[in-house]
This record gives C-alpha cells, sequence and structure tokens, in this order.
C-alpha cells in the first residue's frame, strides 16, 4: 500500500522519517499545501492556525526542492520568537535525518553568535531565524543568500505584532527578486494582506478552515466575576478540573510574576513565562512544562508565541488580550493535532462587549459559564479521588504483608464503614476549605457589590521561624548557599538564624528565626538581581522546621499537589485544606489586585511594547 506521503509527492528517503516520527497520514493542510508548493513555481498564503501540522507542511516541500550537494543557503524561513525557530529547525533536521549533507541552522537571538556564525560559514541550505538576530548576521556580512529560492514567513500575524515589519523587509531585499514567499498566518489583518501584496505575485491562496476562524476543537466559555475576585475564580476552575494541564495570559510581566508567585504560594504547580527571564530560564520553565512537571504556566503572549506542547487542556485568560486578534493565538495552544481543548476568559461585567468582538472574529459563539460552588468542587474532587482509589494498581507483593495487620485494624468495622471513613479523609479537607466560599459569579441584575471578605493575610508560624517567600530561585543559578547568603547580606542577618531553604525554580522559601524578621524586612530594600526587583515576603505557608518534614509539601491544593507530588495519591498534610481560596490566599490576592497595582499603576509594561524594537 503506497504512503499516503508518498502519494503526495514526498520521496522515500523523508517518508520514512516522518514515519518514524508517527506520522501516518497527512494533517489536512498537508494534504492540501504539499502538492502545490513541491511545484515550487508559485508564491504561496496558507491561512492556518498553529498546532495544524503546517510546519511539515512547508518542511518537507523545502526538502524536495532544495539541492543538498551544494552547500549555501536555499530556503530562509523567518518567525517570531526563538522557541518557535528552534521547534522549526528541529522538525527539519528530524525530517531530513535521511538525507546525505542536509543542512539546518536556527538563528536566534539570546544565544552565541559565534556559534551560528560557525554553522552558517560551514555551510547550511535551510536557515530558520528570528528576523532580529538574521539581521545583525546580514550587517556583518556572514552570509550569503544570492541562492535563496524560498522564503518562508511563518506566524506572519504574529511577527508582524512584534514589530518585525521593517526587519522582515531589510531582510527580504537581500534575497533575489524571483525567489517564491511562502508566507502562514492564523490570521490575516490587513498589514499581513498588505505584505502579500507588496512581496508576492499572485500567490496560491489556502484557507484551512474559515478565515480568521479558531479551531473548532476548541469549546470557548467565560466567566463573569468581580476584578478582584479573579484570582480566586481562576483557583475554582482549577481545582474543579483537578487535571488540568494549562496556560494561563496575563497581560503584563509583572501581573505574569504575580499570579504565578500566589499561585505557587497557594500550594499550585506553576510558573512563570515572561520576557524578563534570560533564555536559559525561560528555556528552564518551558522544560518543565513539556515534561509535564508543572501543570500551570503563568505567560505573556510575546512569550508563549509559538509554544508547541500538545495535551494542553486549557487556556484561561486571566486577561483579555489587548488586541482581540491575540486571543486566537491564546486559544490556538490548546486542542493541537485533533485534539479538543477549552478557553476560558475570567472577565468582569465591562468587558462583555470584548467577548462578543471575539465571537465575531472567531465566528464562534461563547458559552456563559457559571463558577461552581464550593460544593460542586467538593463533589468533583470527591469523585475524583473515588475514581483514583478505584483504579489505583495495587502492588500485591508489596502490600500482602501488611493485609492482615490492616484487616486486623478494621475488624470492628462494616465494609460501608471503611468506605466511608476513607472518602472521609478527604472530602472533610474539602469541605472545611470549601463549605464556606462564596459564590463568584456575578449576576446580572447585581448592581452593588458584595461586602468583601476580610482582606489581610494571615500566616503560621512554627518552632520559632517564619517561612517567606522570595522572588528568586534556582533558574537564577542560585544555590541554597547562595541563597543564604544573598538573604544575610541584604538583610543583614546571620546564618545562623536561618531556617530550611526550599529552593523553587523562580521563586524559593526561607525560613528565618521569628526575632529577625522585622530586621530582615528593614534592610531588605531596594534590592536587585540581574535588574529584577527582589521582593521578599511571608509566605502563606506555615514554616515546617523542627521536625515537620516534609509535610509543607501537602499544603496547596488537591488536584495540583497530586500532580506536583509525582504519583502521590494521598497526602499528609491535613492542616492544608482551608487555605487555598478563603480568608487566606484569597484576601492575599485582593491585596495584591487593589493597593499592589496602584501603587505600580504605570509599572506593568505590556511586553510587546517592550520587544518591539528588541532584536530577537
Ligand atoms: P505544527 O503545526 O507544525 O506545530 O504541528 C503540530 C503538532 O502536530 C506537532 O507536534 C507535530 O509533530 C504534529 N504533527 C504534524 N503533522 C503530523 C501528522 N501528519 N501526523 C501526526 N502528527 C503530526
Amino acid at each position: 500500500m503506497t504512503n499516503p506521503f508518498s502519494k503526495l509527492g514526498i520521496s522515500d528517503d523523508v517518508v520514512n522519517a516522518v514515519k518514524a516520527l508517527g506520522f501516518e497520514n497527512p494533517t489536512p493542510i498537508q494534504e492540501q499545501a504539499i502538492p502545490v508548493l513541491l511545484e515550487g513555481s508559485n508564491d504561496f498564503v496558507g491561512l492556518a492556525q498553529t498546532g495544524t501540522g503546517k510546519t511539515a507542511a512547508f518542511g518537507l516541500p523545502l526538502l524536495e526542492l532544495i539541492n543538498f550537494k551544494v552547500n549555501k543557503p536555499q530556503a530562509l524561513i523567518l518567525c517570531p520568537t526563538r522557541e518557535l525557530c528552534l521547534q522549526i529547525a528541529n522538525d527539519i533536521r528530524n525530517f531530513s535525518k535521511n538525507l546525505a549533507n542536509a543542512h539546518v541552522v536556527a538563528v536566534y537571538g539570546g544565544a552565541s553568535i559565534v556559534q551560528q556564525l560557525r554553522e552558517i560559514r560551514n555551510g547550511v541550505q535551510i536557515v530558520v531565524a528570528t528576523p532580529g538576530r538574521m539581521l545583525d548576521i546580514i550587517d556583518r556580512k556572514a552570509i550569503d543568500f544570492s541562492n535563496v529560492n524560498y522564503v518562508v514567513l511563518d506566524e506572519a500575524d504574529e511577527m508582524l505584532n512584534m514589530g518585525f515589519q521593517e526587519d522582515i523587509n531589510s531582510i527580504l531585499s537581500t534575497t533575489p527578486d524571483d525567489k517564491k514567499t511562502w508566507l502562514f498566518s492564523a490570521t490575516m489583518p490587513p498589514e499581513v494582506r498588505r505584505i502579500a501584496k507588496n512581496y508576492m505575485e499572485n500567490p496560491t491562496e489556502l484557507t484551512m478552515g474559515t478565515k480568521n476562524t479558531g479551531n473548532a476543537n476548541i469549546e470557548h466559555e467565560y466567566y463573569v466575576v468581580r476584578a478582584r475576585d479573579k484570582y480566586a475564580a481562576l483557583k475554582r476552575i482549577v481545582d474543579y478540573n483537578p487535571d488540568i494541564f494549562g496556560v494561563v495570559f496575563c497581560k503584563t510581566k509583572m501581573d505574569t510574576q504575580d499570579v504565578a508567585e500566589h499561585l505557587i504560594k497557594d500550594g499550585y504547580n506553576a510558573d512563570a513565562l515572561h520576557g524578563d527571564l534570560s533564555q536559559q530560564q525561560r528555556d528552564k520553565v518551558m522544560k518543565r512544562f513539556r515534561e509535564r512537571s508543572m501543570q500551570l504556566l503563568i505567560a505573556t503572549d510575546v512569550a508563549a508565541r509559538g509554544i508547541d506542547v500538545n495535551d494542553v487542556t486549557h487556556v484561561i485568560n486571566f486577561a483579555l488580550p489587548d488586541e482581540i486578534e491575540s486571543y486566537t493565538h491564546r486559544s490556538g495552544r490548546t486542542a493541537r493535532a485533533g485534539k479538543t481543548g477549552t478557553s476560558i476568559c475570567i472577565i468582569n461585567s465591562k468587558e462583555i462587549g470584548k467577548i462578543r468582538q471575539i465571537e465575531k472574529i472567531i465566528g464562534k459563539k461563547f458559552t456563559k459559564a457559571e463558577l461552581p460552588t464550593g460544593f460542586d468542587v467538593c463533589e468533583k474532587q470527591l469523585f475524583g479521588l473515588i475514581h483514583r482509589v478505584h483504579n489505583v494498581e495495587v502492588n500485591e507483593e508489596q502490600i500482602d504483608k501488611y493485609m492482615s495487620r490492616i484487616n486486623d485494624e478494621f475488624a470492628d468495622l462494616t465494609k460501608e464503614e471503611v468506605i466511608k471513613k476513607f472518602a472521609s479523609l478527604e472530602f472533610n479537607r474539602f469541605l472545611e476549605y470549601y463549605q464556606n466560599a462564596p459564590d463568584l459569579n456575578i449576576r446580572e441584575d447585581e448592581k452593588f457589590e458584595r461586602n468583601s471578605r476580610n482582606g489581610s493575610r494571615t500566616f503560621e508560624n512554627n518552632g520559632g521561624y517564619t517561612r517567606l517567600f522570595i522572588n528568586v530561585g534556582s533558574v537564577d543559578d542560585f544555590t541554597r548557599g547562595d541563597l543564604l547568603g544573598f538573604v544575610c547580606n541584604n538583610g543583614k542577618i546571620s546564618g545562623k538564624t536561618i531556617g530550611k531553604i526550599d529552593l523553587k525554580g523562580v521563586f524559593s522559601f526561607v525560613e528565618v528565626e521569628n526575632s529577625q524578621v522585622d530586621t530582615l524586612f528593614t534592610n531588605f530594600k531596594d534590592v536587585s538581581y540581574n535588574g529584577r526587583e527582589v521582593r521578599i515576603e511571608v509566605s502563606g505557608e506555615p514554616s515546617t522546621s523542627r521536625g515537620s518534614g516534609d509535610r509543607r509539601r501537602g499544603s496547596g491544593g488537591f488536584g495540583s499537589e497530586r500532580r506536583r507530588e509525582g504519583s502521590g495519591e494521598r497526602r499528609t498534610d491535613r492542616r492544608s485544606s482551608g487555605r487555598r481560596e478563603g480568608g487566606n490566599s484569597g484576601g492575599g490576592f485582593r491585596d495584591f489586585s487593589g493597593r499592589k497595582r496602584e501603587e505600580r499603576s504605570g509599572g506593568g509594561r505590556r511586553e510587546g511594547g517592550n520587544d518591539r524594537k528588541r532584536r530577537s
């Protein structure tokens, strides 16, 4: 039987490579685009979402059209971000692994230019690049594009959004006039149309789905809450979806960092991705997310562009994007490669108009959803537990030796009683936490805000230590020792007064003797590290020094904590139940979203603006 890719005109070596990647059948965009592009004689415009298989749609034809005996750049692929650049280069290397002398170079900012120049000097046929670094290399006269026959502009709308128009113009002016240009874009705003008009001659146009529409496999929902309840709403959505694997979008880098910090403090398995992080930090965060050792990625639009992680179940718009077109990109992070997904917007009542505008663009209606009540969450979590208990794999050999003792312990209980007690073990905790949780939904007829709950943050301390949160961690290349030195030097306290140091990714927790906390806060002012303001705060989590071992690891939440622990079907920390939304963390966030934001007004830079002129 002929392989479906062979039928489209792809040669055996490349077909074998994609087969090895598990591609059995072409995706719709591949099916339509490959035969057209293989002709190599036309400009091309493909309107396609991310996650549809467009890299292979242009990558496979390129491999057929390039002469690999010649060690000169023959194809240039421009894309908006470093992450996407690496992904495309990696994909094409995989597709071409059976082709002798095929060389692909990835050219992007934030990494050594020397190595990239060396690879170019050694001879490459395919250059995958972000515009800024590409232009640097062209300015150094380190590349010759006179043999380029094909230029691919991938995610063209994003490149324009990021302000790369001029860079693209300059780069294209160094390529031959008779090259063919293939443009891919998720949306077709007038600026992209203009590129197509200015740089292309009668391009073949293919539209996957309707113009500007989003992926049909995505359900769109919105929740209306008060601005100050957004964070509590976010947590409730996460709690109601214990298996969530999601991307949460914020507007500014600062909001991204704040939301991630609060989630981490509340025990969720989350981390931030934004442009203030170094490339190395971003890589580390992405690696954790890709490996699913993290459950929630909190990101800005710019940082999340081109993220190719399959199986994302939810995209949550903690803030709606300023540019409505960006919604398509955000929601496209879920429902990739034929899967389904949900895109959620948490909005206030003034933003309903924006939802209607988005509906017009994506050509799909949103469902107005109601936030689950505390009891709904309890029920969901309870039955999640019951299913896990039902399905847990029993290690017969190991458990057998304890069975007779376990049976003895339960001898006075009936089966029903045992089941009830097992279920209650978790259920009581959920109930304790959620039974007084307020209704966060705003009713249409509701004019006046209800009295807010007490917004003060409380914390416990234990064994004479206070647990402090600090927004630096292992991604800043801190070791525990470095962090100890950093805290003590800046806070002017002795290292002997430090308890446990819990080094996380972008954050850490440090325990300090209660008597030293005031001194630390008095001295720890205007501290920065690598240009980032370093903040230290009392953590919402209790300090656990003096014999409490690992109990704190259970302090977060239900589903999220399980994921963090990996296999943990059960947690031991009874204190954890009441601390996620109600008085403590919800209050903390109100503080954050109200007072702190006012202090910061104007400080939360839009990431796009900042990156606009930055060379990639
Ligand atoms: P892309 O839109 O190129 O980023 O591709 C999205 C995801 O789909 C990637 O993980 C690809 O590896 C995968 N993919 C692309 N084409 C196919 C195919 N024909 N069959 C199965 N998976 C594919």
